[in-house]
């Protein structure tokens, strides 16, 4: 259990003093009592539109966050608060080397005109529990389709670089099933398909997860040795217990050494959800199972294999975060943000 200690200072005076808001908002917040509910207002549709009113706003965060990853220096080594210079559009020029940054160019952000702001505010919705449609949005905006749909594309696309950060907590056990998703593919149930097809309405996906900690789902081309083995060794450190049903191809973490495994068998008599006496479960997983296929297959009505991995990080940043405020949240997308000169980075 965390204890907080009294010293600790509020999150909602942090955020006061992080954003600028007006006097009006400040005002609204003032006069909520409890932390709680000033925490409520900072989180407000209203509040975003304060933090972040305009594209402007956005791009200078997304600028300043690459900047200071690469230790605030241009690739020629002069600092660049001190020599660049702000230019027309999304970019920036540096005096001693006159070479032209696009910062936006790095990041999944890119090639677009459409306001910054407003494809963030999408990522807040998001995370606020709204299911976010690109029928919705275009309803919102009054855009095409095709353009809601790119734009949806690059927020997922975003997202997925945070959960790409994301790691297991060494010291819990990390629980592993796969999931089934079936991709629609716009034919009947009852069609007849040639030999092959029906396997390809079918992509598994191994949901790894630590119950109120990290949660990855990853689509993998079958469940297999060969493909469950690097994603485990690229996302769970050595040493880790592994949770899992009772499938024997996750045997060989038992054959390699490198991880513990404890099995809880669901297919035994009594069937049992959890070990008796390791404690064995898979239990958080498969609820972050049947929420991917909720949201994948109801709200979306299915989406396609192409994007299928944008969607599942969209899901894992949802439920990793699931009690953290939304400012949080959104910051973890431009933590996640690239640093403009790979070559300068600021060694943590
Ligand atoms: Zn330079």
């Amino acid at each position: 259990m965390q204890t907080i200690t009294t010293t600790e200072v509020p999150r909602s005076k942090i955020l006061l003093h992080q954003y600028k808001f007006s006097d009006e908002f400040l005002e609204k917040v003032e006069r909520r009592t409890t932390e709680k509910g000033k925490l409520q207002m900072l989180n407000s549709e209203r509040a975003f539109d304060e933090m972040y009113p305009d594209t402007e706003s956005v791009f200078q965060r997304i600028a300043q966050t690459m900047f200071l990853k690469s230790n605030n220096r241009c690739k020629c080594g002069a600092l660049i608060s001190k020599r660049y210079i702000r230019l027309k559009g999304r970019k920036y020029k540096c005096t001693v080397c006159k070479r032209i940054v696009a910062p936006v160019a790095y990041t999944p952000l890119r090639n677009t005109k459409l306001p910054l702001h407003e494809t963030l505010k999408i990522a807040f919705h998001m995370y606020q529990g709204k299911h976010i449609t690109a029928t919705q949005i275009k309803r919102i905006y009054g855009r095409k389709y095709r353009v809601t749909l790119k734009q949806l594309r690059m927020v997922r696309r975003w997202i997925g670089l945070a959960v790409e950060k994301y790691q297991f907590n060494p010291l819990h056990p990390v629980q592993a099933d796969e999931l089934f998703h079936l991709i629609p593919d716009g034919l009947g149930k009852n069609v007849r398909r040639t030999r092959g097809m029906g396997s390809q309405r079918i992509t598994p996906v191994l949901v790894m997860g630590q119950p109120g900690g990290t949660y990855r789902a990853m689509k993998i081309p079958s469940v297999s040795i060969a493909s469950i083995r690097p994603i485990i060794n690229d996302t769970i450190a050595k040493g880790s217990t592994i949770f899992t049903d009772g499938k024997p191809v996750y045997e060989f973490l038992n054959r390699e050494g490198d991880y513990v495994l404890q099995k809880c068998n669901h297919s035994s008599r009594p069937k049992m959800w959890s070990h008796p006496e390791t404690g064995a479960n898979v239990n958080a997983v498969e609820g972050a199972n049947s929420r991917i296929k909720g949201k994948n297959i109801r709200v979306h009505r299915g989406v396609s294999e192409e994007h299928l991995q944008t969607y599942l990080d969209e899901v894992s940043w949802l439920i990793t975060n699931g009690k953290m405020d939304s400012i949080t949240a959104l910051d973890q997308l431009f933590e996640a943000l690239p640093p403009i000169f790979p070559s300068n980075e600021k060694l943590n």
